[in-house]
């Protein structure tokens, strides 16, 4: 499963206001016991959209684990119960049940011997919306199974039926056993209004008209798999086929995104390909299905055979000229298919059994598609996710947790990636995809946990791995890290010292490249960082020109070093991954007091990697005379003939530092790129200088539909025909939203807008809405959010110095300025 950006703000931003009922920290989850093991599941299902209900018969077959037993319980919940039954061939005979709405509680009328195989019978109906936790409210996140506008009433959107089982929902539209140590065989006739298509895991085997105007569909999976990883999906959609090996691989998509399908999710064979060949197990599943689900309730969910992604999956042609922002998703979902279904988490608590792979599935695509850059780029990305998480005290494998759901968070992702990006380093890449590789023929069609997955290593690299399973999968935290280099010319010997200044008493086990540089060349050592304090020296003749701690760049770690700038140039020039050029353009961002880091900088404009260019642009201090005489001839060049759209619309942006008439003719002519950030930046930046004439491209521009970052300056350049009003009523609308990713987005436009106002009463008022919503957001996503919302109020203060020098009234201009400075940190007020 992937979750969106906005429901991790969400989830954040409830935790700290949740009641702090603390009792769970003293209970561990242990794996839930298996008496009875699924076998087979056989559904019937008919869908009645007028009451959202579900009529299911199910036939469930079942065997004691090991011990004989004369009972069974299921997972039902909030259902009707109508009748539960032995089979006896085609006879049946019903049996004794309790039912509290959550449990159904069967007395099998004898004992059945462990692996004595024996089918329930159960005619039952499913409420989804009217599912209640014991006597508590409906539950909304957990429905299991969804109509979306069942009956048509809400226009513009389709009616469709999709389901969510992942955690335990699946138990809402089936009886089973619902925990992911369990595993199932499958088949499902699905009956529907004959216009609809259906999606269900594993083979569509027959479909029949029925007399009544509807179709019944016949859904089989040979292969066993966890009752979390059911799907049923229903609407209108569109299916465009493509194949690996000859099997299926297909795209269910509205029907206006049928002709882009293949360009979000065509490179999906590729994909199965790659996957198939780095883990040495050829894609196990008879087809490989994606669909795209409205109102879906996270971000996409791996369920075997057919996967669903939520609908943001759906892109234009002209937002996929940005780039696809999805594809990440589609490998995320795509490896679940061997890390997740094949085998199988045996409880929530050890989940990073499936998240840390899928979530190291976009790292490792990324770089075999686009390059190493790309693929340390998304690690770098997701540690940031992590580290900005504030959950160095949650243990990987988590026994300890409030809710399940809990344990869907950063450190099972993010870090579990990382943990595993750092053990392919330590052990190389054959043993680790080796290990991978034995690790899923061992424990295929089982659910395993996290010592499974040592053993497998262990078997491949004949090393003892406990060390590293109990200091990263059973232990929490990750080191910080104070490194400081020197060098002793009389001794002739290089020194780094490492302090872990971590809190507490525990001490990470490093294996660390240590990489000594003179000029081009570079020596490497591989050293064990170990102790509270560890001193390295290394023989070298004259002092290094740089020494670089990590040299590969891949520790789990917050790092503090006291490299000078000539040394993070040397980096910037020779060490060369991703990180030591990102570590080299943060550091000359410090700096540009000095013509050197500008003029790496400068250089970093035109890195090979589109992510540092854009980097390298964003940290440039405009507002210093210097500075943009150095970068200026760069900014004109990216801005008109960089290969990456997104690169080139930071560049638009930032021309407008620059009074050259030349630049209204670029704005105008990137205004009708195909690119939406492209053209999106032009229309602002030409709002800047010629307000009635972007005003006038707004109209002609808003004769299409619009999306992305063009829809937002659409709506920007409309505010600015009359300021005023539009002042008005978006601080109606800002000040009504809660504390949301929807105000984040907001909060740039409407922060915009207050450059355009002349009331300083206004003005103020309008920037204590936004500071007011700065200093609400949770401390976690401060360090994200903090510089995007400063540089906006630095923004309107540089908009206001122009209208000075344009001649508007200096004096009360002048105290606007003023009251934004008083609200920016002292850092921020720099060149005002
Ligand atoms: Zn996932």
């Amino acid at each position: 499963m992937k979750k969106t950006l906005f429901l991790l703000f969400l989830a954040t931003a409830c935790i700290t206001t949740m009641a702090q009922d603390t009792s769970w920290k003293k209970e561990y989850r242990e794996t839930v016991p298996r008496i009875n093991d699924l076998v087979h599941t056989k559904l019937d299902v008919k869908f009645d959209y007028e009451n959202s209900y579900l009529n299911g018969k199910a036939w469930i077959t079942l065997k004691p684990h090991f011990y004989k037993t004369d009972s069974l319980t299921l997972d039902a919940k909030g259902m009707g119960i109508h009748k539960v039954a032995m089979m006896n061939g085609a006879a049946m005979k019903d049996l004794k049940y309790e039912y509290d709405g959550w449990l159904l509680r069967i007395n099998l009328g004898k004992n059945y011997k462990g692996g004595e195989s024996y089918t329930i019978y159960i005619d039952y109906t499913a409420k989804p919306n009217e599912v209640k936790v014991k006597g508590s409210a409906a539950i909304s996140d957990a429905k299991g199974l969804y109509f979306i506008n069942p009956k048509g009433e809400e226009k513009d959107k389709p009616t469709q039926i999709w389901t969510q089982g992942e955690t335990e929902a699946s138990s809402v539209w089936f009886p089973t056993i619902d925990k992911p140590n369990q595993r199932t065989t499958q088949e499902i006739y699905m009956t529907v209004p004959a216009k609809y298509v259906t999606l269900s895991n594993g083979k569509l085997m027959t479909q029949k008209k029925n007399a009544d105007g509807t179709r019944t569909d016949y859904w089989k999976m040979d292969l066993p798999h966890a009752p979390y990883l059911f799907f049923m999906g229903v609407g209108d959609f569109s299916i465009i086929k493509d194949s690996y090996k000859g099997k299926e691989v297909s795209y269910y998509v509205d029907k206006e995104y049928a002709s882009v399908a293949r360009k979000i999710f065509g490179n999906t064979p590729e994909m199965i390909a790659f996957f198939s060949k780095i883990t040495g197990v050829d894609y196990p599943w008879v087809k490989y299905a994606q669909i795209t689900g409205h109102d879906y309730v996270s971000g996409a969910m791996e369920n075997t055979t057919a996967t669903l992604h939520s609908d943001a999956a759906q892109q234009t042609a002209r937002e996929l000229v940005d780039g696809n922002f999805w594809e990440s998703t589609i490998a995320h979902e795509l490896f679940h298919q061997w890390f997740g279904d094949y085998v199988t988490t045996e409880s929530w608590s050890n989940i990073t059994l499936n998240e840390s792979f899928a979530n190291y599935s976009e790292v490792l695509w990324a770089e075999y598609k686009y390059g190493k850059d790309a693929g340390d780029d998304q690690n770098y990305g997701d540690m940031q996710g992590y580290l900005f998480s504030n959950s160095g005290k949650k243990d990987l494998v988590r026994f300890y947790y409030n809710d399940k759901e809990d344990v869907f968070d950063a450190v099972s992702y993010n870090k579990g990636g990382r943990i595993l990006h750092m053990l392919r380093n330590y052990i190389g890449d054959s043993a680790f995809f080796k290990a991978l590789n034995v690790y899923l023929a061992t424990n295929k069609f089982k659910a395993a946990e996290a010592h499974q997955l040592r053993l497998a290593f262990e078997e491949v690299t004949g090393k003892d791995l406990n060390w590293y399973w109990n200091q990263w999968y059973f232990g929490a935290g990750h080191p910080s890290l104070d490194i400081n280099y020197s060098y002793d010319n009389a001794t002739k010997k290089a020194r780094v010292i490492v302090k872990q200044t971590q809190a507490g008493d525990k001490v990470f086990k490093l294996p660390v490249a240590v990489d000594v540089y003179n000029g081009a060349n570079k020596i490497r050592y591989t050293v064990w960082a170990k102790s509270k304090i560890d001193t390295f020296d290394f023989n070298t003749d004259r002092k290094p020109d740089l020494i670089n701690f990590d040299g590969d760049k891949i520790l789990l770690a917050t790092k503090k070093e006291n490299k000078t700038l000539d040394e993070y140039i040397h980096q910037y020039k020779y060490a060369g991954t991703y990180l030591d050029r990102r570590e080299a353009i943060e550091a000359a961002a410090e700096q540009q007091d000095d013509p050197k880091a500008v003029e790496l900088l400068n250089s970093a404009l035109k890195d090979k990697y589109s992510g540092l260019r854009n980097l390298a642009m964003g940290s440039l201090n405009m507002s210093d005379d210097k500075v943009k005489a150095v970068v200026e001839k760069n900014i004109f060049d990216i801005a008109k003939n960089d290969s990456k759209p997104v690169v080139r619309a930071a560049a638009i942006s930032y021309l407008n530092s620059y009074n050259n008439p030349e630049n209204k003719d670029i704005f105008i002519k990137a205004i009708n790129d195909s690119s939406y950030s492209v053209s999106g930046n032009a229309l602002i930046a030409l709002s800047e200088v010629d307000v009635p004439a972007a005003i006038a491209e707004m109209k002609e521009l808003s004769k299409e539909p619009a999306k992305g970052v063009l829809a937002n300056a659409l709506k920007e350049v409309e505010a600015l025909i009359d300021p005023d009003k539009s002042f008005d009523e978006m601080t109606t609308e800002y000040e009504a939203l809660p504390l949301s990713q929807e105000k984040f987005q907001m909060t740039g436009t409407y922060t915009k807008l207050i450059g355009y106002i002349d009331n300083t009463g206004k003005v103020k008022s309008g920037v204590d809405l936004i500071v007011k919503f700065r200093d609400a957001i949770p401390a976690a996503f401060r360090s994200q959010t903090d510089p995007f919302i400063n540089k906006a109020l630095r923004d309107v203060m540089t908009k206001k110095l122009r209208s000075i020098q344009a001649g508007g009234n200096k004096e009360e201009i002048t105290k606007q300025i003023e009251y934004i400075k008083s609200k920016l940190p002292e850092a921020e007020r720099k060149g005002f």
